[in-house]
């Protein structure tokens, strides 16, 4: 927390980078993270969970299929409300969505009101998980259900999301030069080893794989999780995750899920951790490529010459994945 001061108000910023870094966990590796990370093959029968609930108060069991990483309008750069984020995600076949509302500008009130429209908007059809990002220490935290927030700074407001969330997860480690202070690692449980806004829509990072790799060094259960980072309907898209075992529509049950790695991650109907040797260097390549893309925007931007849009959204549509 050395040098970093924190604006004496209950708003929060969130334009803080976390101070104290660790170089331990910085990564910089392309090797491939699959066989210490995949989740054990532990499917349980249809007939053997029925066999397990009781008869008539159990919610019907099935094979869910979510995503982790959205906004909705009550984000500062989002516009989507509820309703239109369910018909948008149901679009896709997905029975229920992690949400990621930015904390910035957000008070209390903000707070109670997102859980309300996540409920709201919830049925035994879809199902709104709520939850918080923080980019000032790129973190987000999933299964929110009362938050009572202390907005003193940004530190008191993570301590308040941890102790009143299920997950703790690393987010788009490239935005945290894919090394975060031991505090957080300490917090965290998942790492978002593809997110489709920063990373494309081909394969895991491989940088943010490593990073996965050299945490479950000292904590081995951390797990994998892919992120949407949804703000407008442009980018939505088919990565989402399954869930292993069938079970209900239920928070807790999704995130002990996803807490004990019983998910599989597909971009459609590809499961991405049955693409081949060839196939994964061939989509890092291209994430890769996608990177050089990105700098060379970004260099040209700051020297004063834009790309025009008709050019540029096609080219990027390509270089990131559909
Ligand atoms: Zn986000």
């Amino acid at each position: 927390m050395n040098g970093t001061s924190f604006k004496p108000s209950n708003r929060y910023y969130g334009l803080i980078r976390p101070a104290s870094i660790s170089p331990g966990y910085t990564a910089s590796s392309f090797s491939v993270f699959l066989s210490a990370t995949r989740p054990p093959r532990n499917l349980l029968s249809s007939a053997a969970m029925k066999d397990r609930a009781p008869a008539s108060a159990a919610p019907p069991s099935r094979k869910l299929a979510g995503i982790s990483h959205a906004h909705s309008e009550n984000s500062f750069d989002a516009s989507c409300t509820y309703p239109e984020l369910r018909r948008l995600f149901m679009s896709k076949g997905l029975n229920f969505a992690c949400m990621t509302e930015h904390i910035e500008y957000l008070e209390q009130s903000d707070l109670d009101r997102i859980v309300r429209q996540c409920r709201e908007a919830s049925d035994d059809q879809f199902l709104f998980i709520p939850g918080i990002e923080m980019d000032c220490w790129v973190v987000y935290f999933l299964g929110i259900k009362d938050p009572r927030v202390d907005f003193t700074d940004n530190r008191t407001i993570y301590e308040s999301l941890k102790a009143q969330s299920q997950l703790c997860v690393l987010s788009h480690p490239i935005k945290a030069k894919f090394s975060y202070p031991d505090w957080i690692v300490a917090d965290c449980h998942a790492v978002e080893i593809m997110n489709n806004k920063h990373d494309g829509k081909f394969y895991f990072r491989p940088q943010s794989e490593a990073l996965l790799r050299r945490i479950r060094q000292a904590k081995p259960e951390v797990v994998p999780i892919v992120g949407m980072d949804f703000h407008a309907p442009a980018q939505l898209c088919d990565v989402h995750m399954r869930l292993m075992r069938e079970g209900p529509l239920d928070a807790d049950f999704i995130l002990g899920e996803i807490r004990a790695a019983r998910t599989e991650f597909f971009a459609g109907r590809q499961r991405l951790t049955d693409v081949g040797v060839a196939g994964r260097m061939l989509r890092r390549m291209r994430i890769h490529l996608m990177d050089f893309a990105h700098f060379i925007n970004l260099t040209l931007r700051k020297s004063g010459f834009r790309i025009p849009g008709s050019i540029r959204r096609p080219l990027s549509r390509l270089l990131e994945g559909g």
